[in-house]
């Protein structure tokens, strides 16, 4: 078996458009043998750091509905917020301000769960493979969320047309819709739970904590599926989180011109950044089942609750802000820090793109005009079997081990600051994306170092920096 059959089995799906691979020569990898077990850590937590850990399953949901009635009530002003909560006490201040539950809310959130379902199910799309498991599956994904990120776009314009949808109907109803929200995540996060220990998909792809609380949050299950395809991790990442960010963005600029009567330049820079990221991420929808998100994550409170809810309450503040209090800097201003967004971007799909290419190819590929320079690294699956990925060691892979993360926080406090405010909560999503991707580059580091052992330390040998060269 040649290394591409190894690295890449039969039932693999298209790949990207490459450069010709017959006259390209990698240099002189290094293979380095595997350790013997990588993927089912986590036993053995104590009962006090799970519970820590853990206690984003309440944190998360109030700091959600929090920040929307800091938004909508307090003026974007967090002291404001405290104070009322300090005078009122937390429960008043959510009673009276937080999301009243509604028939509309709950009809539109249900609706928008099966639309998506529908169009992911039932639209076309290329078979992509995703990655070996630790117990050695190799799953197969219908790739289709760009058909259906065009389709609910054009639905929501259409209906908006024709007079059946307000297009501010998410900015009008946006805290009932949270609230709604809310309650869908947790009860995917629930259904994920009980569906682990009953009728799991792939029962030896789960992982147990020692802590039920701790598996309710991070999941058990890797990849659950109901029937043979219908994948949750997918569905809910990419397509109830990433979908409606779009369409919330877009709902708030309608809703500011509802209200003003014009739409501002900042507000347009967002939205044009945020639907450059979500249509990227649907472009290369592929590259998605090559990430953590995917490959490593299980599926539990983290990623039902945090896509359904999370991602749409919190990425979207700069728009939910703009659209209640409309500002904007001076244009020469915006169109520098939308530039410095635009690179940012750059920097993000670049070195996504290495990495996808690379690894799509079997490291048969030019990373900057010059055949890949890699190591070999061996890894064994929980069935005993030997398998080598490759780590790429030239391009923005030479020179950290994270320049993907390190465009997306860019790019995440460009369009913070597009806002042009010193108010925190407008920075809550680049604050945000700082704690999450600093924490995964972390735990990522720990997982591929038990995964690949030697082979893991010499790439940092030869790219010592994680994020930027001479600071971290
Ligand atoms: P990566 O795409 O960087 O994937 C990490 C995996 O890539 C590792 O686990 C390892 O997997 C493999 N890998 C690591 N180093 C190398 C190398 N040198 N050569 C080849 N493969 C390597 O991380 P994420 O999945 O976290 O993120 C993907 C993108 O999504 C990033 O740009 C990130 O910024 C963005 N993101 C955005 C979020 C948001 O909320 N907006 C949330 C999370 C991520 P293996 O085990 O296969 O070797």
């Amino acid at each position: 078996m040649n290394r591409l059959e190894k690295l890449r089995p039969a039932s693999f799906g298209a790949l990207d458009p490459l450069e010709p691979v017959s006259a390209l020569k990698s240099r002189s990898p290094i293979l380095l043998k595997a350790t013997p077990a990588w993927g089912r850590t986590g036993a053995g937590r104590s009962w006090i750091r799970s519970l820590i850990a853990s206690s984003p399953v309440i944190l998360a949901p109030l700091a959600s509905i929090s920040t929307i009635i800091t938004i909508a009530t307090f003026g974007g002003s967090f002291s404001d917020f405290f104070s009322a909560v300090k005078d009122e006490g937390f429960w008043t201040i959510l009673a009276k301000y937080g999301p009243q539950p509604t028939v509309q809310a709950g009809a539109a959130v249900v609706i928008w769960i099966g639309v998506q379902a529908i169009l992911f199910r039932t639209l076309p799309g290329q078979t992509h493979s995703g990655q070996y498991t630790p117990a050695g599956h190799l799953l197969t994904y219908k790739i289709n969320g760009l058909y259906a990120w065009i389709l609910t776009h054009l639905g929501y314009g259409l209906l908006c047309w024709f007079g059946l949808l307000d297009p501010a109907f998410i900015a009008l109803n946006w805290s009932q819709l949270i609230g709604a929200m809310n309650l869908a995540g947790l009860i995917a996060s629930m259904f994920a739970f009980a569906k682990a220990h009953l009728f799991p998909s792939h029962p030896n792809d789960r992982k147990f904590s020692g802590s039920v609380i701790y598996d309710f949050y991070m999941g058990i299950e890797l990849n659950p599926r109901l029937g043979a395809n219908f994948d949750f991790k997918l569905f809910s990442n990419g397509r109830l989180g990433m979908m409606a960010w779009t369409l919330i963005d877009v709902s708030n600029l309608a809703y500011q011109y509802q209200t003003q009567g014009y739409t501002q330049l900042s507000l347009v820079l967002i939205t044009f950044l945020q639907t450059l990221y979500v249509v990227d991420f649907f472009f290369n929808e592929s590259w998605y089942l090559r990430t953590i998100d995917i490959a490593h994550d299980h599926y539990g409170f983290y990623l039902g609750w945090g896509c359904l809810c999370f991602l749409p309450a919190m990425y979207t503040i700069q728009a939910q802000y703009l659209g209640l209090y409309p500002t904007s800097m001076q244009k020469h201003h915006l169109l520098f820090i939308f530039s410095i967004g635009l690179v940012a971007y750059a920097l993000f799909r670049s070195a996504n793109h290495q990495k996808d290419k690379f690894r799509s190819s079997a490291g048969q590929c030019l990373i900057w005009g010059k055949p890949a320079e890699y190591i070999v690294a061996e890894y064994k699956t929980l069935d005993g079997k030997q398998y080598e990925s490759l780590l790429l060691c030239s391009g923005w892979w030479g020179w950290s081990r994270h320049a993907n993360y390190v465009g997306d926080l860019l790019f995440s406090y460009s369009t913070c600051a597009l806002v042009g405010s010193t108010k925190v909560i407008v920075w809550t999503y680049s604050i945000w994306m700082t704690m999450l991707l600093v924490h995964r580059c972390i735990r990522d580091e720990k997982r591929l170092s038990a995964k690949y052992g030697p082979a893991w330390d010499e790439y940092c040998r030869r790219v010592p920096w994680r994020f930027i060269p001479g600071l971290w």
